[in-house]
């Protein structure tokens, strides 16, 4: 299963990913991109 962050598209098999939904679809972020997404910079 390719996992593969959704922010910055990083792939790292040693990187920390998490789940997420947005938009009604699953997607996967990992740990670096994930305070970008808690506050909410769009
Ligand atoms: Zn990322």
């Amino acid at each position: 299963m390719e996992v593969k962050c959704f922010v910055c598209g990083a792939d790292d098999k040693e990187r920390v990913y998490v789940s997420c939904i947005q938009g009604g679809e699953e997607k996967k972020v990992c740990v670096l991109c994930l305070p970008v997404l808690i506050h909410g910079a769009h």
